[in-house]
């Protein structure tokens, strides 16, 4: 281990894993090492035990029935809503809305604020390093309304170049829509700055926080963001669910994306009232079981804390950066100053798809492919990457294992 790198971890790593019945399973005759965080994570006992317990003793529907089973399941669920708030840092429960997880969040909001606000001649900025959910919503509202698309390119490093950004900025923006940390680089973006400049010329921020929500303490007030999205798939909780923030003086003036059921306050056959946000965006009866679990997952992270998390996270990120540098012919595909948990990778000798799939015959999970980001592999150059993404309940001895067997691949292809 290198010096520079503190083997000693916040938090009892050993005791972590015994809470992720999935991590104790052997692959291919190895302990199965988990390195595709960035994708998907795995959930603990304790989210699982809970979603158990809420479908066979307390299932009930939520906002309607006045019976105990559907009153205990509405307060429930609302429970869970206020654990979003507290953990994204709001003090008001009914700024966040539940969805199905980020790409239903952007979606949200270019259908319903940008079909409202987005008019011929507007603009429209998005970063190189978005994940394909930040850039076709925005791209179909703009054709759609006759709006422009602008970019903020990136350095070599992964980095955005803010001065670009700036010249970017103008009265013609109406939305700015970036990652907060990018899926495909690791690149952590200087988000506060970007939203203080974007609210300087009167447009409206979204950041895509599907990838930060489980690495970083989070704070939406003093980040001012109009908008930010996450996903519980990627939290340690269960998929199907995730969410918007949204600022409640925003939601107000934005029309339902989605219509029918429980988004009204009155209907007749000739005309709808809406309920307030942000039952107004939340039409048809949602996956309970999933909330429950979501606010079950922000208990756990809580109770280890995000500083912690992300202190432990970041020492593995240091290690495995210098495991993989000392691999010869190994290209890191985003080296930004400010990254978590990613180490995207390319060889020459071996295409990601046989790296991934070499890997795999040793245990190791990793991704291999566009990582749904296309213009970033498009700016670096290179089809695709392998990627390795960790997460608290990784180790320094699985960067190890990921080490010796890429270097096992490499040897097998020269
Ligand atoms: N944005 C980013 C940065 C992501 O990493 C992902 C998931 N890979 C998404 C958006 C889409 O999230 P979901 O599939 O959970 O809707």
């Amino acid at each position: 281990m290198p010096e520079t790198i503190t083997a000693k971890s916040p938090f009892d790593v050993a005791k972590i894993r015994e809470d992720f019945p999935v991590l104790s399973q052997k692959v291919n005759g190895h302990p199965l090492v988990y390195l595709d965080n960035a994708a998907t994570t795995q959930k603990p006992w304790r989210v699982i035990k809970r979603m158990e317990k809420f479908e066979s003793e307390e299932y009930g529907t939520v906002r309607r029935g006045a019976y105990q089973l559907s009153e205990s399941s509405t307060r429930m669920y609302e429970e869970a809503r206020q654990k979003v708030a507290d953990f994204l840092g709001t003090p008001d429960r009914n700024e966040i809305i539940f969805t199905s997880g980020t790409t239903q969040s952007i979606n949200l909001v270019a259908y319903s604020y940008g079909r409202k606000f987005v008019k011929a001649g507007d603009e429209v900025i998005i970063s190189n390093i978005e994940h394909h959910a930040n850039i076709v919503p925005w791209q179909v509202l703009c054709e759609e309304k006759d709006a422009h698309l602008k970019v903020i390119p990136v350095n070599d490093r992964g980095e955005l170049i803010m001065e670009e950004y700036e010249k970017l900025l103008g009265p013609k923006t109406r939305v700015v829509a970036v990652n907060h940390m990018s899926n495909a680089l690791g690149t952590i973006n200087p988000v506060k700055e970007i939203v203080d400049m974007a609210h300087a010329v009167g447009a409206k921020v979204l950041i895509d926080g599907a990838q930060s929500t489980p690495h970083l303490n989070l704070n939406m007030k003093d980040l001012g963001c109009d908008f930010y999205t996450f996903s519980g798939h990627k939290m340690f909780a269960p998929s199907g669910i995730g969410g918007l923030y949204g600022k409640m003086e925003v939601l107000k003036t934005m029309p339902p994306y989605v219509t029918g059921g429980d988004m009204i306050r009155q209907v007749t056959l000739e005309k709808t009232l809406y309920a307030d946000p942000p039952s107004r965006f939340e039409a048809g009866t949602p996956p309970i079981s999933q909330v429950i679990g979501l606010g079950e997952a922000i208990d756990y992270l809580q109770a280890i804390g995000m500083d912690k998390i992300a202190e432990y996270e970041h020492s593995l990120l240091e290690y495995g950066t210098k495991v993989l540098e000392e691999i010869e012919g190994l290209r890191l595909i985003g080296t930004a100053a400010r990254k978590a948990s990613i180490l995207s990778f390319y060889t020459d000798q071996i295409h990601p798809h046989d790296m991934v799939t070499l890997l795999d015959q040793d245990g190791i999970a990793v991704r291999g492919g566009h990582h749904c980001a296309q213009p970033t592999m498009q700016r670096f150059k290179v089809p695709a990457t392998s990627r390795a993404s960790v997460a608290f309940y990784n180790t320094y001895e699985e960067l190890d294992l990921l080490g010796a067997s890429i270097r096992r691949a490499i040897k097998l292809f020269s």
